[in-house]
């Protein structure tokens, strides 16, 4: 067993605070992995704060993970001592329904286990990544390409599938036109995917602050949705848009800039209700969906589309007792574009 340190909360108010977790020991298939970088991801924010249903404290967060193999078990395969790798939101799953067997573990129909809050099979809570060690089996565990440096990889765990996935499966590329909306942590990754899989892409965004990053990132052109011109302007025109944000919009004014046969999917968790109107989906036969990050075999896919394209996010790197401060900026929208705590300060 190995004693780790790390930074936990204690309830929905509290700050972190030093702490250490006992990673289990090593199953025949596990990995240990020394975490170098670990990414703030909003999620992480929404359950510290008891925002996404009872949590179990003292709670460490953490599900952009990337580090170095440190011990495997007897059976491991995959991965040797010394490897670099990442782990995700995701650390096991049954690994025997339908949608295990076709790769799409995040949609387990016995439910994933994820990498924080929950209860992995031998019934023990998960704590995560703002910590020095994990164990995970290593069918959950991805190999970070030489080319992306560890503490760019971590955020590709989370933002990067995230947005990789809806873009892969609704087949964003040559000839499609692309919007995303919001311009946070999953936004500027989704231009940049998107733009590297050959689409044209448009970001739309709250104001026109961010326009030159944007563009920077890929984009072709940026709108302000605070423009009521906007939605004139662009009406009927994007084959895919990706909604990253966690508030509630106004869905039947993005559906009606869909063209013929558009979908627009919700990667953003706002905890209200949308409202759909039908008439803004019957008329050029759109779909309103949603995506839950991705499967391992695609976050491998994933992980080696951004080291061939020489995609990663922008980070700033955090030392482990400025969480909660990195807190407060991720929620007033003052970061560019992820924090990525440097585990070494610990
Ligand atoms: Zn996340
Ligand atoms: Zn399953």
């Amino acid at each position: 067993m190995v004693t780790a340190k790390a930074r936990a909360v204690n309830g929905p108010d509290q700050n972190f605070r030093e702490t250490e977790v006992t990673r289990r020991e090593l199953d025949t298939t596990d990995v240990l992995i020394e975490i170098k970088f670990a990414g703030i991801c909003h999620s992480d924010i929404h359950t510290a704060h008891g925002e996404w249903g009872e949590v179990n404290y003292p709670l460490i967060p953490g599900h952009e993970i990337a580090g170095i193999v440190s011990d495997i078990g007897e059976n491991v395969t995959k991965y040797k001592v010394g490897d670099r790798v990442g782990v995700g939101c995701m650390v096991d799953s049954c690994g025997e329904c339908e949608n295990c067997r076709e790769g799409e573990e995040q949609y387990c129909l016995k439910g994933n286990i994820p990498t924080y809050a929950g209860t992995d099979k031998y019934g023990e809570p998960t704590q995560g990544g703002y910590s020095t060690h994990i164990v995970v089996t290593e069918e959950f565990v991805l190999s970070i390409p030489d080319s992306i440096g560890l503490d760019e990889a971590a955020p590709l765990l989370c933002a990067g599938i995230t947005t990789f996935s809806p873009l892969n499966h609704w087949n964003a590329g040559p000839g499609k036109k692309v919007a995303v909306v919001g311009m946070g942590g999953l936004g500027h990754m989704a231009v940049k995917i998107a733009h590297a899989m050959g689409a044209e892409v448009t970001v739309l965004s709250r104001t026109l602050n961010k326009k030159e990053d944007g563009l920077q990132f890929g984009a072709k052109s940026y709108f302000a949705t605070s423009d009521e011109d906007t939605f004139t302007e662009l009406a009927g025109t994007f084959d895919l848009i990706i909604n990253t944000v966690s508030a509630k919009i106004d869905l039947n004014a993005y559906l009606s800039l869909l063209a013929l046969n558009g979908s627009l999917v919700n990667v953003g968790a706002p905890a209200e209700p949308l409202e759909v109107n039908a008439f803004s989906l019957i008329p050029h036969r759109r779909s309103f969906a949603g995506s839950l990050i991705g499967g391992i075999r695609e976050t491998q896919d994933m992980l080696n589309f951004c080291a061939e394209h020489n995609i990663a996010p922008n980070i700033e790197i955090i030392s482990a007792d400025d969480i909660d401060h990195a807190y407060k900026r991720v929620l007033d929208s003052d970061v560019k574009y992820r924090f990525v705590i440097d585990i070494s300060t610990m």
